[in-house]
């Protein structure tokens, strides 16, 4: 099976500064770097990295951004006939502040991926029917994740959703996937405990709360101590491997996209839980996002 990934493609655009702006402060950057990111484009990387033939639905707009990212998910082999073009509108950016101490502050423009719709019979991006390992998440149109996974053919794949950034709102669409992978944030905004403690325990017992069907299962990213996963009557625990965190942006993309491979390839969830476990600890130990993903023979070097 493949991988199908609907998500959003950002630039992310990092100033240096030596302490963040206040309000009304105009202050100088020591350097301006462009990384390619969104959360979409990170887990479709991670996905072709780790072996997976992985295929991108998504829109940018018809600005230089929007052909850079076009072209460095076609680098990574990913099959952009779904990623749409949009005439006149601003392809999606992230503007980062990044301190000396390491602190950041983050503005996104969702720009073009909030425009993504996927077109009606017989138009240019109609939406994908085979059955296949489809992930999503959050920084879509509720609506296109929707028909994404109620197309034909989508239930008898596998549909994983990752409801990040955290949107009460589309928690409708949890009842159409079957693998929900969330951290511990964004559990205890879903499960409505903000102040829940943040143990393995408490989010095995909140995870619970979250699954619909006996066929579903839901991934709780615990950082550096791993993850667990709960489904019907069952818990699979994957401890955090040892690592020297250098970046930790895009551990949680690395993850989904790691895990989406394994699972398309047909390996049992709890090999493919911890194949992502180990391509994430991998993915902190690099700078940079979408540059930090590892490739299979990395991932299985890292279990060895
Ligand atoms: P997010 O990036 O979405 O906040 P987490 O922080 O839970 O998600 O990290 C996702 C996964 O990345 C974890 O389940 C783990 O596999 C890996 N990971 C994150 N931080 C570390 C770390 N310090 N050491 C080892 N693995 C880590």
């Amino acid at each position: 099976m493949s991988v199908i990934v609907l998500g959003s493609v950002n630039m992310d655009v990092v100033l240096s500064v030596n302490t963040l702006p206040q309000a009304g402060e105009t202050i100088a950057a020591s350097a301006q770097n462009l990384y390619p990111g969104g959360k979409g484009a990170n887990q479709a990387i991670a996905s072709a990295r780790c072996g997976a033939p992985t295929a991108f639905f998504g829109a940018v707009g018809d600005d230089d951004y929007g052909a850079v990212l076009a072209k460095n998910l076609q680098d990574n082999g990913i099959d952009t006939a779904g990623l749409k073009v949009l005439a006149g509108r601003r392809t999606g950016q992230a503007s980062i502040y990044v301190s000396a101490a390491g602190e950041n502050s983050i503005v996104i423009l969702a720009g073009a991926n909030h425009d993504f719709v996927f077109d009606e019979d017989g138009g240019p991006v109609p939406v994908p029917s085979a059955p296949a390992v489809r992930l999503a998440q959050f920084e879509m149109p509720l609506a296109a994740i929707k028909a994404f996974f109620d197309a034909p053919g989508a239930a008898s794949g596998t549909r994983i959703l990752n409801p990040a950034p955290a949107l009460p709102d589309g928690r409708f669409l949890f009842d159409l996937s079957d693998i929900l992978i969330v951290n511990q944030t964004e559990l205890a905004t879903y499960a409505g405990r903000p102040d829940a403690a943040s143990s393995p325990e408490a989010s095995i017992a909140l995870a619970r709360g979250l699954l619909s069907r006996d066929d579903q299962w839901v991934v709780v990213t615990l950082g550096a101590d791993g993850l667990v996963a709960v489904g019907a009557g069952q818990e699979i625990f994957v401890a955090g491997l040892d690592t020297e965190v250098v970046d930790t942006t895009g551990a949680g993309d690395c993850f989904c996209g790691a895990l989406a491979a394994r699972l398309s390839a047909s390996e049992p969830l709890r090999d493919a839980l911890a194949f992502a476990n180990a391509a994430a600890a991998l993915a902190v130990s690099r700078r940079g996002a979408g540059p930090s993903m590892p490739t299979f023979e990395e991932v299985v070097a890292r279990q060895a």
